[in-house]
């Protein structure tokens, strides 16, 4: 697939953080966010949002997004930085992350991820919540570098800490704290504003989700910039705010449980009413928060 002509150039909005830019095409836009230090969020509202690092060293990407964004993904990265990807890392499996590894492994980056990714992408996986099904994938798609549960990349005079938070979104979740730029990516570990995405059927539990942000959270101050998984630019308060969320959330769920309630009573009761208005969107709703929580705390899938 060859890199369209770029439509057009705007400034489209400002975060309340710092000034971003978007680039257009078709219906799918690339807006790209200077962090400093040569970190930049590309964030199209298609699929987890992209970190790079930018500089002397090369260009280090985190997550590619799906295949058919690739090229723009790549584009909006040149952007930038006039180069070719170096290193990408993936945060974790799921394909709104990783489907573009072929299309920048073919073009000389080096595909890395926690050693559970590559054994996740080699076999088909299924999700109960979704009732779908992964393909399989292969050859470049497939990280060649896969990596033990902390892992450190210095590159472009930063340094990179890369954690992985066991059974938290699935089983293979890596966050990146960029230490001296005070800047963290944390995949899927948020869903900023939103109700998250907790993959039981890959290893994900709610306790180790909310033990992922509280770790997160430790390496925190009130100035972080955190790139979400999905959702904007965000900071401390948003992941405390999504901690709190799920554990309240978690706690009502858990009372019904008690009480011998089925899953179907218990969305009848609607526990989570209240979070809905805020926190329900198109793939999380509310009723799938709700049956995440019940199978998290039982164990059942009714
Ligand atoms: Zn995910």
């Amino acid at each position: 697939m060859m890199i369209r002509t770029l439509i057009q150039t705007t400034i489209l909005s400002t975060s309340l953080l710092v000034p971003s830019m978007a680039l257009a095409q078709d219906d799918v836009q690339v807006q790209t966010t200077d962090l400093g230090h040569g970190l930049y969020m590309l964030a199209t509202d298609q699929a987890g949002n992209v970190g790079i690092l930018v500089g002397e060293d090369g260009v280090f990407m985190i997550d590619t997004q799906y295949e058919r964004l690739a090229p723009l993904i790549d584009h909006a990265q040149r952007e930038i930085s006039g180069q070719d990807v170096e290193l990408v890392l993936n945060t974790h499996w799921h394909g709104d992350h990783v489907q573009g590894n072929a299309y920048f492994a073919e073009r000389g980056a080096v595909i890395a991820a926690h050693h559970t990714v590559r054994e996740r992408l080699t076999h088909p996986q299924t999700s109960h919540l979704l009732g779908s099904t992964a393909e399989p994938l292969a050859g470049a798609f497939l990280p060649s570098l896969n990596l033990g549960d902390h892992f450190t990349i210095t590159m472009n005079g930063q340094t990179a800490d890369i954690v992985h938070t066991p059974t938290a979104h699935t089983d293979g979740d890596l966050f990146i704290v960029f230490e001296e730029a005070n800047v963290i990516h944390a995949g899927d570990l948020l869903f900023s504003g939103m109700f998250p995405y907790i993959d039981l059927d890959t290893g994900g539990t709610v306790e180790g989700y909310i033990a992922g942000m509280e770790a997160i959270i430790a390496r925190s101050d009130e100035n972080t910039k955190i790139i979400s998984g999905h959702g904007p630019l965000s900071t401390r308060a948003d992941l405390e705010a999504s901690v709190a969320m799920l554990r309240e959330g978690k706690a009502r769920v858990q009372a019904l449980v008690d009480q011998g309630l089925t899953l179907a009573q218990i969305q009848e009761a609607n526990p989570l009413a209240d979070f809905h208005e805020d926190w329900n969107w198109r793939f999380i709703t509310t009723e799938r928060m709700t049956t995440t929580l019940y199978r998290d705390i039982t164990g059942r899938l009714e």
